[in-house]
This record gives structure tokens, C-alpha cells and sequence, in this order.
């Protein structure tokens, strides 16, 4: 490219720009409205634009190391005083008799008023700097955003070029802009409608891409064999009878709707939707029990041992009251290898109707027979490929059931989860109440403890969770190890305090949770690994240290393992220092409703927050608003359209690249 040389082109290679296609894809991060044209005598503190001659620029350094250039513009209105600091090249190349655009900050410094380090560019060129609405991108490493905008504005016409990727018919209907004018005004916005309707086109283009590739694969499914397990009515009576408490009508929904798809020969493909505490290992152990009943193997995979081997005892109590414990088999990393061989040989000879694991269960060594069903929980910790290896072993397509404690708001999981069915789990069981939440300031850290000691005496247990696991020069966050550290050795000498973090081998892990179990730890420091499922009915205060680095829906994730039984529990969110909490925080305290709280998230953070721990860069939306529900839902009108009318998507070839990437990606089959 013009104007790129060696050293620029470094430079841009450390933001990934390696084309000008990735030139043209490196959106800006934000805008600065400089399009307002004022006389001098007119401007107010704040950024402006004039048009003016400059006179009587001098460059001189005022101490070691800082240069400031002055100059003064002049319109037929007034004059105003201009200041540089740090670019010494700047007297250089203004001319006099020249009009110019200068954009800037309009302030006072040192008492007089002055524009500060304005953007300067001959009125008669091409402006990429002043006097529009000028793109601020995200830079480092010394490079510049006017050397960026420089680069784009050389290559408008080669992006003018650039072939459409939608069909003409959708176009004109929605009345979008090209794709090549949207390109240029995501970068070059003539106005704020402009950009609007660039970034309306773009987001369009996302979502349709998403849509498309999840009624792809929705069809793909639908076509595949599966195998029908039947109802069987006597089994259920008998499994509800034997627990100990009623059914929400949510279970009971999500129950009928999931034996519903399993009835039929088209594989089930569906996400089981529940708030922290909604009970979703019932009904996973219901349609389990059918399933066995059936003459299946069922699969159950657990994003962690620890979650695995409690999932693993509850199901065996489940089933058990339907006769069916021994039916239940544990796979872990951790177990000896004379377990593992036994286990091994029951799940091959299908002894085995449960076999409940983590990833160990897609070795290659296990060998399933008749596998009918496969439950996955907490279905975004696991990567594609894990799930399809899986589902391969039974050599056809097998029911899938995944779960999640993640409310995703409706609108998002239409988006991600287009090709999958969606059981949404509302209710909680009744009489439990919910965590009082409560924020705290480090401040007041030590009568926290204080309080907290005297409700451990009544036989409590608590949970600290912390951002990090070591002390980071870094990030000025609590780690785990500090935290368990000060609260043993400082304000709880008396108690058994525990230490746990993802960095612990398994056996390890386990040892200490079970023992937190048991009751012989009474605190547990931990990170984030206690984040999904852990059961422990005693523990009743939970202290989330640095609670500012988290999202709301994780943090209400967090707090769903305190007040699991009857007791009352306690969520402290302590802060990282004693500024004033944000209203987002604040939220946590009133609401306790997961779904609420992530569509706050929603609308702070953005998708990222939801999914923290989501591997899905193909999925990564740059322009489109999630919550945006008007253009989700055209675009999911369109993709339905487009398949309808039997279009061909060859024929859009970075359509089709990227409704490829994205069925890889969304596809749980
Ligand atoms: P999650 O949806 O978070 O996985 P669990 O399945 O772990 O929730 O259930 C949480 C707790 O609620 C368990 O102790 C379970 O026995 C209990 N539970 C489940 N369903 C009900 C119900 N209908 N009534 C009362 N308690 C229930
Ligand atoms: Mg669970």
C-alpha cells in the first residue's frame, strides 16, 4: 500500500492489520463529533472545529523533555490562541495565507484559553482529522489513529469496490445501504445517520450470517436419525412419588417437553434454561430414568470433577428410588486405574445405564453401548469439538440435552442458540429464600469479620471467592492465597480455613471439598471454580472479595451456593477499594432475579460479560446490538426467507466463509 512503509507497517502488524482487508475491518472504537464548523467568536469550552489561517507558529522547549508549540488562528470573527505539546514537527508544516480546519480541545490552561493539541488539515484536502465526525480507533505501540484514518482514506475507492454480500432483493426491501458504503462510513461517517445506517447494515449482515448457519444446522438435525425412547408413564409416577418434595410446574414443563422430543426418531436438540437453585438435576434424572428404562446409556458430562463426582451422588440417589443405583457409573481423571478398568467394562457391556463424568468420558478408550441420550451441564464450558466427539462414539445422532444456570436473555439465546429448542425454567422450588446481599467496603473489613465470626458460632460455613489465584503485579486484585492467608493467620485463628483454585490437581481439589463438605473446613478461599453447581447445604455466608472485577451474572451465579437449604444465607460483595459502588452493583442488591441481572449486563458490557468463558470467536458481534430486538428479528425473518427461496449461497461466497465458520462453531451435533 502507499504510504505503508517498513517501519509503518510493523507497527500496523502489531494490531493484527497484515491487509488492507484487515485495515478495512479494524472498526473504530469510537467517534469524536467534530463536524460543526464555528467562528471563533462563537466557541465554547470543549471540543470544536474553526476554519482559520495560522500565523506566527514557534516551536521552543520550555524544560528537559517538553516541547510546546504556540500559534495563533485567526477567522474574520477573532483569533484564538493553539498549543502542542510534544510534537515539535508541528510549526513546520503550517503555511501562512493557508485556510485550514482545526479541530480540538478549547480550554483554559496556565489561566489563558487556547485549543490543545488540535488536529490540523488544509480545508481544500481530503479532512479525515477535523471538521467531521473523526474515528478514534484503539492503538498502541506508537501508532497513531491519524496514521490509520490515513491509510483508510487512501483506500476508499478500493473499498468502493468491494462485491456485495447480500442478495439484492433483501437490500431493497429493508432498504439497506451497500455493503461497500457501509464499510466506508463505518470508517468515514459523513454524519451521525450515516453511521447509523452503516452500523445498522453491518449488524444486519451479523445476525442474518448467525441465523442462517443455526436453521442450517436446525434442518441438518431434523433430518438425522435418531432413536425414539418411549414414554413410559409408570416410571415417572413412580420417580415423583419418591422425592422428597413436589415439582415446580416449571420442571414439570421442562420434563414433558424434553420426553416430548425424545419420543421421536429426530434427535433431540435442546438447552435446558435455570437459574441457579432451579432444580435442574431432577429433571435430568427423570428423563435419565426413562431413558435406562428404555434399554439406553446416557451420558452425563460435568464441566468439573468436583461437579461430576456430586452430580454422580446425586443421581445415585435419584435413581435409586426407582431401583435403578446400580445403574449408575462415575468416570473421572481421578480415579485409580483399577476403578477406572471396571468402569470401564460396565459402561462397555452396558451393565452401566448412567455413566456420569467429565471430559475422561470422551476418551477414546470408552466404549458406550446403545447410547440414547447425552446431557451436557453447563453446556458452554465444553468446546465443539468435545461435544461431536461424544456424540460420534454412538455412531448416530443420540438426544442432546444441554444445561445452563446462565440466564441468557431471550433475545440472545434466539441468536446463539438458534438451532436448539429452549426449556426455560422460571420457578425456583418454593420456601427457599433468597441470599441478602449486602456491599461492603474494605474499610469496614475487619467488623465484617467480626460480625461473621459470631454467625459461624451458630454452625455455618462460608465461601470466599477471589479474582485472582496469586498476587499479581499487574492487576492490584485480592488473590486467593493472600486472602487465605490473613483470614487464618489474622482474624480467624479459630476456624479451619481451606484454600482452593483451578490451578490444584484434581485429587487435591477434592480432598479439600470434601472435607468443606464434610464440615471440617469451615471457610473455603477459592477462585471462581466454585462458580457452577457446588452443593454444599451448610454453607450459608459467602464474602465475594473485589466484587467491582465481576459481572452481575456471575456474581449471582456465585452467590447461588449460599442458602441452598433452609437456612438463610449471606452474600457480603466486598469492594477493591472504598469508592462509591456503581449503580450495576447496586443492582445485585435488589434483584435477585438472574435473568434481570444479566440483561443489565447485557446493556453495560455487552455480550462478552454473559460469556466470559465462552470460546467463540467466529461468534464475536462488532457491530450488531444485542438488544437491538427489531433487528434481531429481521434478520431472523430474512435468513428464514433466503433458505425458503432455495438461494444459493455459493453465490455470496463471504456469506457462505462465514455461515461455515459459524455452524462449526454453534453446531452442538
Ligand atoms: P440447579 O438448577 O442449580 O442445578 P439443583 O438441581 O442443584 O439446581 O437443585 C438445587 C436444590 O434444590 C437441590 O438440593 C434439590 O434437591 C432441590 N430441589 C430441586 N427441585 C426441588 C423442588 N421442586 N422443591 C424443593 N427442592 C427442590
Ligand atoms: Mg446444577
Amino acid at each position: 500500500m502507499k504510504g505503508v512503509g517498513k517501519q509503518l507497517g510493523t507497527k500496523m502488524n502489531s494490531l493484527g492489520i497484515f491487509t488492507i482487508s484487515d485495515l478495512v475491518d479494524y472498526y473504530p472504537r469510537r467517534y469524536d463529533d467534530y463536524s460543526k464548523i464555528e467562528k471563533i467568536n462563537r466557541i465554547k469550552p470543549g471540543p470544536v472545529t474553526i476554519q482559520a489561517e495560522i500565523k506566527q507558529a514557534k516551536g521552543r522547549y520550555v524544560r528537559r523533555g517538553m516541547h510546546v508549540t504556540e500559534a495563533v488562528a485567526t477567522d474574520e470573527t477573532g483569533s484564538v490562541r493553539l498549543v502542542w505539546f510534544n510534537q515539535p514537527y508541528r510549526a513546520e508544516g503550517l503555511k501562512n495565507g493557508e485556510k485550514y480546519f482545526i479541530s480540538g480541545d478549547f480550554g483554559l490552561r496556565k489561566g489563558r484559553l487556547s485549543i490543545q493539541n488540535p488536529s490540523v488539515e488544509l480545508a481544500s484536502g481530503f479532512n479525515v482529522s477535523t471538521a467531521r465526525i473523526v474515528p478514534v480507533y484503539s492503538t498502541k505501540k506508537n501508532v497513531k489513529s491519524w496514521q490509520i484514518r490515513k491509510l483508510i482514506s487512501g483506500c476508499v475507492d478500493l473499498i468502493g469496490r468491494t462485491k456485495e454480500t447480500l442478495p439484492a432483493w433483501i437490500i431493497e426491501e429493508l432498504g439497506l445501504i451497500s455493503y461497500s458504503d457501509a464499510k466506508i462510513s463505518m470508517h468515514l461517517p459523513e454524519s451521525q445517520e450515516d453511521l447509523e445506517r452503516a452500523r445498522r447494515r453491518l449488524g444486519f449482515d451479523e445476525i442474518f450470517g448467525l441465523s442462517i448457519a443455526a436453521l442450517l444446522n436446525k434442518n441438518k438435525i431434523k433430518s438425522e436419525e435418531g432413536q425414539a425412547i418411549k414414554f413410559d408413564e409408570k416410571l415417572a409416577k413412580k420417580f415423583v412419588s419418591g422425592l422428597p418434595f413436589d415439582l415446580t410446574d416449571s420442571q414439570r414443563k421442562s420434563i414433558w417437553q424434553i420426553l416430548l422430543d425424545m419420543q421421536k426418531a429426530t434427535p433431540m436438540n435442546r438447552l435446558l434454561e435455570g437459574d441457579v437453585g432451579s432444580g435442574k438435576t431432577v429433571v435430568a434424572a427423570m428423563v435419565s430414568a426413562i431413558a435406562i428404562a428404555n434399554g439406553f446409556q446416557v451420558a452425563l458430562m460435568a464441566p468439573t470433577e468436583i461437579l461430576a463426582r456430586q452430580h454422580g451422588e446425586t443421581l445415585y440417589d435419584l435413581l435409586g428410588s426407582v431401583g435403578m443405583a446400580e445403574k449408575v457409573s462415575m468416570l473421572v481423571g481421578s480415579m485409580t486405574q483399577k476403578q477406572k478398568t471396571l468402569a470401564r467394562k460396565r459402561i462397555k457391556s452396558g451393565d452401566t445405564g448412567l455413566i456420569v463424568g467429565t471430559h475422561a468420558l470422551i476418551q477414546d478408550d470408552v466404549k458406550l453401548s446403545n447410547l440414547g441420550l447425552v446431557i451436557i451441564d453447563e453446556q458452554h464450558r465444553f468446546g465443539v469439538e468435545q461435544r461431536k466427539k461424544l456424540q460420534k462414539k454412538a455412531g448416530y445422532m443420540p438426544h442432546v440435552l444441554a444445561m445452563t444456570a446462565t440466564p441468557i436473555p431471550r433475545s440472545l439465546a434466539l441468536t446463539l442458540y438458534g438451532e436448539l429448542d429452549i426449556s426455560l425454567m422460571s420457578q425456583k422450588p418454593v420456601g427457599r429464600k433468597p441470599p441478602i446481599t449486602e456491599i461492603c467496603s474494605p474499610n469496614s473489613k475487619k467488623q465484617l469479620y467480626e460480625k461473621i465470626e459470631t454467625m459461624l458460632e451458630d454452625g455455618g460455613q462460608m465461601f470466599v471467592v477471589c479474582p485472582l489465584i496469586s498476587k499479581s503485579e499487574a492487576l492490584k486484585a485480592p488473590s486467593a492465597e493472600e486472602v487465605h492467608a490473613e483470614l487464618q493467620k489474622k482474624y480467624f485463628k479459630n476456624k479451619t480455613v481451606g484454600l482452593l483454585h483451578g490451578k490444584m490437581k484434581s485429587v487435591e481439589k477434592d480432598k479439600i471439598m470434601s472435607e468443606f463438605q464434610s464440615g471440617n473446613i469451615d471457610i473455603l478461599v477459592s477462585t471462581t471454580v466454585i462458580e457452577v453447581g457446588i452443593d454444599v447445604a451448610n454453607a450459608n455466608i459467602m464474602i465475594i472479595v473485589g466484587a467491582d472485577r465481576f459481572g452481575l451474572a456471575q456474581i449471582h451465579q456465585l452467590r447461588g451456593r449460599v442458602g441452598r437449604s433452609n437456612k438463610q444465607g449471606y452474600c457480603y460483595l466486598m469492594m477493591s477499594d472504598s469508592s462509591a459502588p456503581s449503580r450495576r452493583l447496586r443492582a445485585l442488591e435488589y434483584t435477585t432475579d438472574g435473568f434481570k441481572l444479566a440483561e443489565l449486563d447485557l446493556e453495560i458490557r455487552g455480550p462478552g460479560s454473559i460469556y466470559g468463558t465462552l470460546q467463540h470467536g467466529a461468534l464475536d458481534l462488532r457491530v450488531a446490538n444485542l438488544s437491538d430486538s427489531k433487528l434481531i428479528s429481521e434478520a431472523r425473518n430474512y435468513a428464514q426467507k433466503f433458505i425458503e427461496k432455495g438461494e444459493d449461497l455459493l453465490k455470496y461466497p463471504e456469506l457462505n466463509s462465514r455461515v461455515t465458520e459459524l455452524r462449526a462453531v454453534t453446531n452442538l451435533n
